[in-house]
C-alpha cells in the first residue's frame, strides 16, 4: 500500500520535476552524456557545481522559512522588535541568492571553492559579525553543526574546503571576540560539552568526505583501468577477427554432431556459399553434405578422436551448387576443463589447383615413363629387326661375291631374291614408322570413295592365300548381322548405338543375336559405300597377317562382312595362339607384344597403325580373344561419313 502511495506520489508533476533535479545533482553515466570519459578532476568538478547549488538552495530556504517564522512570531507579538529579521538575516539572502546565481556563470565554475567559502561564511559568519558589533556575542552551535553537517553529507569533496569554513567560525568567535574583550569561553559543562561535540563533528565531518574523496578516487581509477582494459580488449578481439575474417584459408569450429558453429568468410567461399550465415545454417550434417565420400568424415572423427589433433587431412568436398573441389585440412578437438569435448576447429585449405597440378604432373610423368618405354622398345625392336634382316642381306651379298662364279645362274638368282625380299621388309618397316609419324602430325591422306566392299575383302584374301602356305584355309563370308554375336560390352554397346536402341530396350534384352534378328532390315548392304581403299587395304593386311602369323600351320581364318545400319562391319577371326587377357588393353600401344609372342618376329606396330586408321574412319575396333583358342578383331566402320552418325566414340 506504501509502494502505492510513492507510486502515486511520483506521477504528480511537481514530485517528477524534484526528482529529475535530484538525479541531475549526481552526474552520472545516465545524466551525463560523455560520463564514460570523465576523469576524477572533471567529475568532482561537475559533483561540486551540483551540490553546491542543491545546498545553496536547501540553505536559501532554510534562512526564509526562519525569517518567515520570524516575522509571524513578530506580528502575533511574540517578539517585541524585528531584531532576529535585521539587516543581517537580509544580507544572507543576499549571498546565499549571488552564490546561486553566480553558480551558473564561467566566473563561478571556475571559482567553486570562493562560492562555497562565501555560502558557508554568509550563514555563520554575518549573525556573529553582527551580534561582535552588537556586543551580544552568543555563539550558534546548533546552526554551525547543522551547516558542517551539510555540507559534508551534501558536498563531499574537497576536505580542506570544509576545514577552512569550520576553522574560520571556530576562530572568530574564539579568537577575535576574545581579542576585542568580550567573554566567549564560560567554561560551564554544557558549554565544554557543547565544544566537545564540535571538535568531533568537525573532526567526523572531515573524515567521512576525505574518506568519501578516496573511494570516489578509487573507484574512478579502477573504472578507467577497466576502460583502457576493455578498449584492449576490444581492440584485440577486433584484431584476431580481422585476421580470422581476412585469413586465406577457411577458419571453422564445429561439433562433434557435424555443423560448423563458426565459419569465416573464405571458408563460405570455398564451399561456395555466400555467407559464413549461410553455410552454417545450410550444413547440419559435414558428413554428408561436405565429403563427397562421407566415410571421411569417420575417418577424421576416428583420427581427432585418437590423436587430439589431424593434420593435413585431404578429401573431396562438395560445394554448394554441387561442384567438387579438394580440401586439406588441419583440426584439433578442444576440451573444457573437466575433458569433456566441446568443439573441432581448425583451418580448410582449397587444394583443388594443388591437385590438379599433381595429377598433371603425374600424367607427364607417366607420359614420360611411356616415351622412355617407347624409346627403349624402339631401340631393341630396331636393333633386332634392322640387324637380322641387314646381316642376312651382308651374307648373301658376300656369299654372291666370294662364291658366285662357283654357283649357277638359279641359285644366284635365289640369293638375290632373298636380298631383295629382306630390303623389301626393311622398307615395309620404315614405312610402317614414317605411317605412325604422320598420323600422329595429322599429315596423313585420308581419301574416302565408293568401293565394292565384297569384292574388295575377296582380293585381299586372295593376294594373302598367294603369298602363304597352303597349310592355312583363308575364307571370307559375308554374314548376315543375326549371326553378330558378341559377348563382349564395350562391342555391344556400339552395336546398340548403330541400331540407335533406347536405353530400355537394351535393359531387357536377353541376347544379341536376337536383337539383331529383331532388326532384320538394318542389316541390309547401303547403296553408298565411302572408304579410303588404300586405308582399309592397310587394316585387313596387318589384321590378316597377324592372324596367320600367329596361327599354327594348318588354322583356320575367317574375314567375315555384316552391314549393319550404314555401318561395314569386319571380323577377323583365327585359332590361334590368343592374347593373354591382362595384355589386350596394351595392344594398340607403339611397339608393345604380348608376353607370348617372343618367338614370332614383329614390331608391334601394325596394330597401332592399324588403331590410327580405324580412328580416321571414326569407327572403333575391339578384340576377343583366349589364350590357345583363338582371337577375333571386329573393326566397325561408318559408311556414310558425311554426318555426326559416323562417330562411333562411346
Ligand atoms: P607385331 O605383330 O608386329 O608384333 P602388331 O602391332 O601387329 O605387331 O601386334 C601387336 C601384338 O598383338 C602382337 O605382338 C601380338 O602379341 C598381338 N597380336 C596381334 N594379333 C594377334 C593375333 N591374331 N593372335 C595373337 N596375338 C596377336
Amino acid at each position: 500500500m506504501l509502494n502505492g502511495w510513492l507510486r502515486k506520489l511520483q506521477k504528480l508533476s511537481t514530485v517528477r520535476q524534484i526528482l529529475t533535479y535530484l538525479d541531475s545533482a549526481n552526474p552520472t553515466s545516465e545524466n551525463c552524456r560523455d560520463f564514460t570519459n570523465l576523469s576524477y578532476p572533471q567529475w568532482q568538478h561537475r559533483f561540486l557545481i551540483a551540490r553546491l547549488n542543491l545546498a545553496l538552495w536547501l540553505a536559501f530556504f532554510f534562512f526564509l522559512t526562519r525569517t518567515i517564522l520570524n516575522l509571524i512570531y513578530f506580528i502575533q507579538g511574540k517578539y517585541s522588535s524585528l531584531e532576529e529579521w535585521g539587516i543581517a538575516r537580509i544580507l544572507v539572502h543576499f549571498i546565499l541568492l549571488s552564490c546561486i546565481l553566480l553558480l551558473r556563470t564561467a566566473w563561478g565554475h571556475r571559482h567553486l571553492g570562493l562560492i562555497f567559502l562565501s555560502s558557508s561564511w554568509a550563514v555563520t559568519m554575518i549573525k556573529q559579525i553582527s551580534d561582535t558589533i552588537t556586543g551580544n556575542v552568543n555563539p550558534e552551535f546548533f546552526v554551525w553543526m547543522l551547516t558542517f553537517c551539510t555540507q559534508a553529507t551534501l558536498i563531499p569533496v574537497k576536505w580542506f574546503l570544509h576545514l577552512i569554513s569550520q576553522i574560520t567560525i571556530l576562530g572568530y568567535y574564539f579568537s577575535v571576540n576574545q581579542i576585542i574583550g568580550f567573554d566567549v569561553a564560560s567554561f560551564d559543562w554544557n558549554f565544554v560539552k557543547m565544544c566537545f561535540g564540535i571538535f568531533w563533528l568537525c573532526l567526523i565531518c572531515d573524515l567521512s568526505v576525505y574518506l568519501y574523496e578516496s573511494l570516489q578516487k578509487t573507484e574512478f581509477n579502477t573504472k578507467l583501468q577497466l576502460e583502457v582494459a576493455y578498449q584492449e580488449l576490444h581492440s584485440a578481439e577486433a584484431k584476431y577477427r580481422s585476421i580470422l575474417e581476412n585469413s586465406v584459408e577457411g577458419i571453422f569450429q564445429s561439433t562433434p554432431d557435424g555443423r560448423y558453429i563458426y565459419a569465416n568468410p573464405t571458408l563460405a567461399k570455398i564451399f561456395g556459399y555466400d555467407s559464413p550465415e549461410q553455410l552454417m545454417a545450410k550444413v547440419n550434417d559435414i558428413g554428408k553434405q561436405i565429403y563427397v565420400n562421407s566415410s571421411r568424415r569417420e575417418e577424421f572423427l576416428d583420427l581427432i578422436n585418437r590423436d587430439g589433433t589431424v593434420l593435413k587431412f585431404e578429401s573431396q568436398a562438395y560445394r554448394a551448387d554441387g561442384s567438387i573441389v579438394w580440401i586439406s585440412e588441419n583440426a584439433r578437438a578442444v576440451n573444457d576443463r573437466q575433458g569433456n569435448l566441446i568443439v573441432y576447429e581448425g583451418d580448410i585449405e582449397d587444394i583443388t589447383e594443388r591437385k590438379w597440378a599433381e595429377a598433371e604432373i603425374k600424367k607427364a610423368l607417366e607420359i614420360e615413363k611411356e616415351l622412355n618405354q617407347l624409346k627403349s622398345q624402339f631401340i631393341s625392336m630396331a636393333s633386332h629387326e634392322f640387324r637380322t634382316p641387314l646381316t642376312t642381306i651382308l651374307a648373301s651379298a658376300e656369299a654372291l661375291e666370294y662364291y658366285g662364279h662357283k654357283w649357277d645362274e638359279e641359285k644366284k638368282r635365289t640369293y638375290l631374291h632373298r636380298i631383295q625380299a629382306t630390303v623389301q621388309h626393311m622398307t615395309g618397316l620404315v614405312n610402317d614408322i614414317l605411317v605412325i609419324g604422320k598420323t600422329e602430325s595429322g599429315n596423313l591422306d585420308f581419301n574416302p570413295a565408293p568401293l565394292d566392299l565384297e569384292s574388295f575383302c575377296r582380293d585381299t584374301i586372295e593376294d594373302i592365300r598367294l603369298s602363304i602356305d597352303s597349310q592355312y584355309s583363308l575364307d571370307f563370308v559375308v554374314q548376315e548381322t543375326k549371326q553378330l554375336i558378341t559377348k563382349k560390352s564395350a562391342q555391344t554397346s556400339v552395336l546398340n548405338k548403330i541400331l540407335q536402341l533406347d536405353s530400355n530396350q537394351q535393359n531387357h534384352r536377353k541376347n544379341d543375336s536376337l536383337l539383331v534378328a529383331q532388326n532384320q532390315s538394318t542389316g541390309q548392304k547401303p547403296e553408298v559405300v565411302l572408304i579410303d581403299e588404300k586405308l582399309l587395304q592397310h587394316i585387313l593386311h596387318n589384321l590378316l597377317w597377324n592372324a596367320v602369323k600367329y596361327s599354327p600351320q594348318g588354322g583356320q581364318i575367317y574375314l567375315k562382312l555384316y552391314y549393319l545400319n550404314n555401318h561395314a562391319i569386319f571380323q577377323i577371326q583365327d585359332e590361334g595362339i590368343g592374347i593373354p587377357a591382362t595384355e589386350k588393353k596394351y595392344l594398340f600401344n607403339s611397339f608393345y607384344r604380348a608376353q607370348n609372342v617372343a618367338n614370332i618376329s614383329g614390331t608391334g606396330l601394325g596394330l597401332t597403325i592399324v588403331k590410327n586408321f580405324v580412328d580416321l574412319h571414326r569407327g572403333q575396333i575391339f578384340v576377343e580373344s583366349e589364350v590357345g583358342v583363338g582371337t577375333t578383331f571386329t573393326v566397325i566402320l561408318p559408311l556414310d561419313l558425311s554426318g555426326k552418325e559416323g562417330t562411333l566414340n562411346t
